[in-house]
């Protein structure tokens, strides 16, 4: 096995406590006990203690918690190994109802609200659902709750379905824009070799990129009943990188693994180059095909340029048959694109309330929608 391509021990490791929006995932083995067929209440409450201090120093925190198929299983008795899909199915109808009641209990106590989500693909692939996704979570965050996610195993069928939690905790900390993204699992991080099998593999501290090198060092296995071994744990280093967010892999079986992380305890750090709001910036700048076009007058070209959102008042004009979460270009009296942006009313909609003033957005439309109509998060200007 090659060593890592350079040597990154001078790199600093980022500090936990620093990171304002942190996704922590959890995996099965860490959760259940499969001879008792329960939750692990007392490690549970050390690592809700360690969400909680988060929490209290003012960080939003996310939760994305896998067991519930592995709870199940163990409640109706059946066996281990792969289940057929009807039979995963049910057994996350009774996990998760357990799950959701324990996260709830156990964070609570200390203080801590707790709202479940469970997500299908679609939920996080498909952008207008995406984009309602994204706003639930925002809302809970704003209301300092700690959302507690899952995959929504009883619905998701094979062919549709993530399967394993690394990658969707990826996805869900991209669509929070989270900065740090830590995957609690049954291993140290990541190693240049397999540890069990090659005494001279060494544990890697700083990934600074996802390289084909390091792809190949993830190998493909996975643990006793988790669903994802290093490999996806890698793929969602790629998705979290990419988007903005930092991402740790650490051992959960130890008590409190995240006050282990933040005291400098072994883990693997995959280091992002960007910020998640940047990230998003590129995308919208880059990716999308453009579904219309939103004219703006110069009072509100001025405001954008100075980090403002773009207000109903400040558009002049509207092309296109754009939905609501569409990209479309934004262009200036001279008729200059300036910039790019998803909107958040679809066209008939903003139709009815450009040029007006957002109070008045309830009255014209009889519901009451976002005050801007391109949110400064959501758009890419010219020299961003
Ligand atoms: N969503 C699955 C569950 O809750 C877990 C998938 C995984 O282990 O990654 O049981």
């Amino acid at each position: 096995m090659p060593p890592p391509p350079t040597d990154w021990s001078s790199v600093q490791r980022p500090k936990l406590a620093s990171f304002r929006r942190i996704v922590v995932k959890v995996g099965s083995s860490l959760l259940v006990d499969p001879r008792e067929a329960k939750v692990k209440r007392e490690w549970l409450a050390r690592l809700a203690g360690d969400l909680a201090s988060l929490h209290r120093l003012g960080a939003d925190v996310l939760v994305v918690s896998s067991g519930a198929v592995a709870l199940g299983r163990s409640v109706l008795g059946l066996p281990s190994g792969p289940l057929p899909l009807e039979d995963s199915q049910a057994a996350a109808a009774v996990g998760q109802i357990a799950l959701a009641r324990i996260w709830a209990e156990t964070l609570g106590e200390l203080g801590v609200t707790a709202g479940q989500i469970l997500v299908t693909f679609g939920d996080t692939e498909e952008r207008r659902r995406y984009l309602y996704a994204r706003e639930c979570l925002t809302r809970l965050l704003a209301l300092r709750a700690v959302p507690v996610i899952n995959e929504n195993d009883t619905v998701a069928t094979s062919e549709i379905r993530y399967g394993d939690n690394d990658r969707l905790a990826a996805r869900v900390a991209t669509m929070a824009s989270a900065d740090l993204l830590v995957l609690l699992s049954d291993v140290d991080g990541l190693y240049t070799a397999p540890p069990a099998s090659n005494p001279d593999a060494k544990l890697l501290e700083i990934v600074p990129r996802v390289t084909a090198e390091v792809e190949a060092m993830a190998g493909g296995a996975a643990s006793q009943f988790s669903r994802g071994g290093m490999r996806t744990k890698i793929e969602a280093a790629k998705i979290a990188t990419t988007g903005g967010a930092h991402m740790v892999i650490a051992d959960g079986r130890v008590e409190a693994p995240l006050s282990r992380i933040a005291a400098g305890g072994p883990c693997s750090w995959f280091l992002t180059p960007s910020t998640p709001v940047t990230a998003r910036k590129k995308w919208i700048a880059g990716s999308l095909e453009p579904k219309g076009v939103v004219h703006v007058d110069e009072g509100a070209e001025r405001a954008l340029f100075s980090g403002k959102s773009l207000l109903p008042a400040g558009v002049t004009a509207l092309e296109g048959g754009f939905a609501r979460g569409d990209c479309v270009v934004i262009r200036n009296p001279s008729g200059g694109e300036i910039g790019r942006g998803l909107v958040t009313y679809d066209a008939l909609d903003a139709a009815r309330i450009i040029g007006r003033s957002s109070r008045d957005i309830e009255g014209l439309l009889g519901f009451k929608g976002p005050d801007e109509i391109i949110h400064r998060d959501d758009m890419a200007l010219a020299g961003d």
